[in-house]
């Protein structure tokens, strides 16, 4: 259970882009719904602890995620909304190497966790291509794949569908409902159909405020 109370963010420049949000999310997959410039984006910075709120507080399964965050970063998988540079390396070496990182250092562990990874992306089929080359829809769930790396508990997604065909929106829909059943999963969107289609709970968040919460049916009859 994510639990996020009072949370508030003004930027340098004097834009208010939290101000006072509190949500409890548990597990399932919880859709975060809002135009541009909502505020989406820095409430899942902050959740993911890469940049600091000036007030409030969050707390997930005990962790106190702003006092502790190394250890909720153990817990975290994040997929930003624009994720880095993409190499020109398959997406298995790729992943293989992120292993290491993460510190599976015998070589037969990483190879069944990245063949594991591989397999529930859909993925395992284009493993020897080079991630550059890869579509929208490849890349996004390679992006997946990436931030399962440690199986987190907490999986953070920022805008993951925008760009996507239908199909390779559907797919990645079909990704988020199967981690959903055994993880915290937070879907941050622009997209009411999005939310309509997946979604267990969800929160509204405009101008820095969340103006509405609870379940998609009841909310979106009222949209
Ligand atoms: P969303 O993800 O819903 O589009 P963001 O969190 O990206 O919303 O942005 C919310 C508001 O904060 C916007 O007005 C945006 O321009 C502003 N903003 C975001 N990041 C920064 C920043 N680093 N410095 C200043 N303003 C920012
Ligand atoms: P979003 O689509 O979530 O609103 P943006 O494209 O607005 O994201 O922002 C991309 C990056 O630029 C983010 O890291 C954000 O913090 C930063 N950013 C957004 N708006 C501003 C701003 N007004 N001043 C400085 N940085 C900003």
């Amino acid at each position: 259970m994510l639990v996020i109370e009072g949370l508030e963010k003004t930027y340098d420049n004097g834009v208010r882009a939290l101000n006072g949000i509190s949500l409890n999310i548990s597990k399932g997959l919880f859709g975060l719904l809002g135009p541009n410039g909502a505020g989406k984006s820095t409430l899942m910075r902050t959740i993911a602890t890469l940049q600091t709120p000036d007030k409030g507080r969050i707390h997930f399964d005990g962790i106190d995620c702003l006092k502790q965050p190394n250890l909720l970063r153990q817990r975290l998988g994040y997929l930003p909304q624009n994720f880095g540079v993409i190499p020109r390396v398959s997406a298995l070496e790729l992943l293989d190497h992120l292993a290491m990182l993460k510190g599976l250092v015998q070589r037969r562990q990483r190879r069944e966790v990245v063949d594991d990874l591989l397999a529930i992306t859909n993925l395992y089929q284009h493993r020897k291509k080079a991630v550059s080359g890869f579509s929208g829809g490849m890349r996004q769930r390679f992006g997946i794949a990436q931030a399962l790396l440690g199986n987190p508990d907490l999986l953070i997604v920022d805008e993951p569908t925008a760009g996507l065909d239908p199909d390779e929106r559907n797919r990645f829909h079909n990704l988020l409902v199967g981690l959903s059943q055994e993880k915290v999963v937070i879907l941050s969107t622009h997209l009411v159909q999005d939310v309509a289609e997946l979604c267990s709970e969800m929160a509204v968040q405009a101008g820095g405020s969340i103006l509405l919460k609870g379940h998609p049916k009841d909310l979106l009859e009222q949209l």
